[in-house]
């Protein structure tokens, strides 16, 4: 755990008790702050109540009064749609919002660190998709190196978690958007921004409102080195704006559909190879057709991505090779399930938004695509633009008819459940196919989470083949 510092006595609200919030709360309480928590679900405060927290509706007509910071969960809008009242409450008294991402920051750096040989290093990654995949890559390729690495964040433990970390260590955090918006101090030494689509634009206020919590990574924080994905308009002109000139390699572009121009730091893939170019000259090279668990450009993108973080930490080139072909994958992110018969099954159940789906979609030949679910802002024009290889769609979901019709001249059947969609799928793929899950939308008119859906499709595909 990283204990919090600088609120010893001080009554800090925790608004949110999930896993992140819990672990707020211990954390205070370690550096000697007195947690003050609220959830608006009795579960949640009584779990935080067994551990001896004290909890008090932070909503209630002065309670916020003497609360000196208030922490809040992700889940908790903060502007958009509108402040949650106990946030509202807060900004109507003048007391700091933050959240355990701005406190890991205060508090990481401990007492014993200026006896340690190489100071320990935090790389942060955000960006609308990959960014968990690019995370676990960088911590794997750092495991794989022989380096103390911690993964935290939105992937595996919260923040406030991880054991304080070593000579030399590493942490690497997977960033939301969500979580560099509220967070009060942001200083990585190494930020990485993958790439940039709409998406959580009701949290946002827009897709200007979206970028803005993106880039405050590396606006506020100011990192040694940023790591920028600049096949969007965004990242270009972000890495613009940190660069003082076309050779400052304190940026790193990162690109699966330009050639590198120009003399600055550079890693690119393009038709399978990942090559980086420094000062005008390629400096290494890797095949990255053959790596099982990095299929597809997007996923050569996130390759890319860790590629340049480890670099920047002075990992070899072959040892980031090695390492990607050790790498598994995650769950639920092209994650290929079931070969049988020829037929390929894959599960990107974590394709919850329209630019992730169509990227699975470009990754794949003779695609069965089950998709559908809860529909996003935005409209489905960029994920039929990108339906090429789709032979047919099994439409999933509560409104999966309404869906279908927005798959304009793409053959669509009506499934609604994933029982049905799976059993006509298999019925009619012949080898050569790949059944798809990679849906477009959120999970949540028919599943708690991402994770869910994912399960169930992998369990009847399961059934369906035994
Ligand atoms: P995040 O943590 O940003 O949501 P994930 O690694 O969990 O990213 O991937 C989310 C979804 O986006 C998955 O469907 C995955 O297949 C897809 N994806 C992964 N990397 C990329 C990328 N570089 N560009 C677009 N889509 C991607």
């Amino acid at each position: 755990m990283i204990p919090v510092t600088g609120f010893e006595g001080a009554r800090i609200g925790v608004l949110g008790l999930g896993r992140s919030g819990l672990s707020t709360a211990r954390a205070l309480r370690a550096g000697g702050a007195e947690p003050v928590c609220w959830d608006d679900n009795p579960d949640a405060r009584a779990k935080a109540e067994a551990e001896g927290f004290a909890c008090a509706d932070l909503g209630k007509a002065g309670a916020i009064e003497g609360i000196a910071r208030l922490i809040v969960s992700p889940g908790i809008p903060h502007l958009y749609p509108r402040p949650n009242p106990v946030i509202a409450e807060a900004y109507r008294h003048g007391v700091p919002v933050d959240n355990d991402i701005g406190l890991f920051f205060r508090s990481l750096a401990g007492a014993g660190w200026a006896e340690f040989d190489v100071p320990p290093k935090v790389i942060a990654v955000t960006g609308s998709n990959g960014k968990s995949t690019t995370s676990a890559l960088i911590h794997h390729i750092l495991e794989e190196a022989g380096r103390e690495s911690q993964l935290a964040g939105n992937i595996g433990r919260g923040v406030l978690d991880i054991d304080p970390p070593g000579d030399g260590g590493v942490v690497v955090l997977e960033l939301s958007s969500y979580q560099t918006d509220l967070a009060r101090a942001l200083t990585p030494d190494v930020a990485v921004f993958t790439n940039f689509s709409p998406d959580h634009l009701d949290r946002h206020g827009g897709i200007g409102g979206y970028f803005a919590a993106k880039r405050r990574l590396f606006a506020e924080g100011g990192p040694d080195r940023a790591v920028i994905g600049v096949d969007e308009a965004e990242g270009l002109y972000m890495a613009d704006q940190l660069g003082e000139g076309p050779g400052d390699d304190r940026v790193i572009r990162v690109s699966v559909t330009q050639k590198p121009v120009g003399a600055g730091w550079q890693v690119a893939a393009r038709k399978g190879f990942l090559t980086e170019w420094r000062k005008g000259k390629q400096v290494a090279s890797i095949d990255l057709r053959q790596v099982a668990g990095l299929p597809g450009a997007h996923n050569h993108q996130n390759a890319c991505a860790a590629y340049a973080a480890v670099r920047t930490l002075g990992i070899a080139p072959r040892v980031a090779e090695q390492a990607f072909h050790s790498f598994a994958g995650l769950p639920h992110r092209s994650q290929t399930i079931a070969e049988h018969n020829g037929i390929r099954f894959v599960n990107d159940s974590k394709a919850t938004n329209v630019d992730s789906a169509a990227k699975a979609l470009a990754a794949f030949d003779r695609i069965r695509w089950i998709c559908g679910g809860l529909e996003k802002e935005g409209g489905l024009d960029l994920v039929v633009e990108a339906a090429g290889s789709v032979l047919k769609a099994y439409v999933i979901g509560r409104e999966a008819a309404a869906f279908a019709v927005h798959l304009r001249g793409i053959e669509a059947e009506v499934c609604t459940d994933m029982a049905t969609a799976v059993a006509r799928a298999v019925a009619e793929a012949e080898p050569g196919d790949t059944v798809l899950l990679a849906p477009a939308a959120a999970s949540f008119d028919q599943y708690d989470s991402f994770e869910r859906r994912g399960e169930d499709f992998v369990a009847r595909v399961r059934a369906a083949l035994a």
